[in-house]
């Protein structure tokens, strides 16, 4: 499952931070999902807490927030919102589309307690 996946990712990314902060332990992870990424927020949160187990993110809340996407228009010769792929340019309605941001997922921030 493609959730899963990058569930595994963000737990690892978030337990190397936390490592190199001298963290006992990951308490909030709070996660960014792009409009454009085909990631279901919910079960992408589920997979967090079952790859979390037994690691520092061990019980850490998860918070995911979708982050907007964005296309550059090559008729407008701007960067763009876009909601969907697929979706015509908001201010011409043409389709010379060109993803540059929101089909991915990062961390946003973690907080960690060292005890
Ligand atoms: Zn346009």
């Amino acid at each position: 499952m493609h959730e899963l996946t990058l569930a595994e990712r963000a737990i690892a990314m978030a337990e190397e931070v936390a490592r190199r902060a001298g963290a006992r332990c990951i308490t909030r992870v709070r996660l960014g999902i792009g409009a454009l990424a085909h990631v279901d927020a919910d079960t992408l949160i589920y997979c967090c807490g079952l790859v979390a187990r037994e690691t520092l993110a061990e019980g850490a809340e998860i918070v995911a927030e979708r982050i907007a996407g964005e296309a550059w228009c090559a008729t407008c010769k701007q960067a763009v919102e876009l909601s969907r792929v697929g979706n015509a340019c908001p201010h011409c309605g043409g389709f010379e589309l060109e993803v540059v941001a929101g089909d991915e997922m990062q961390i946003l921030d973690i907080s960690v307690a060292s005890r």
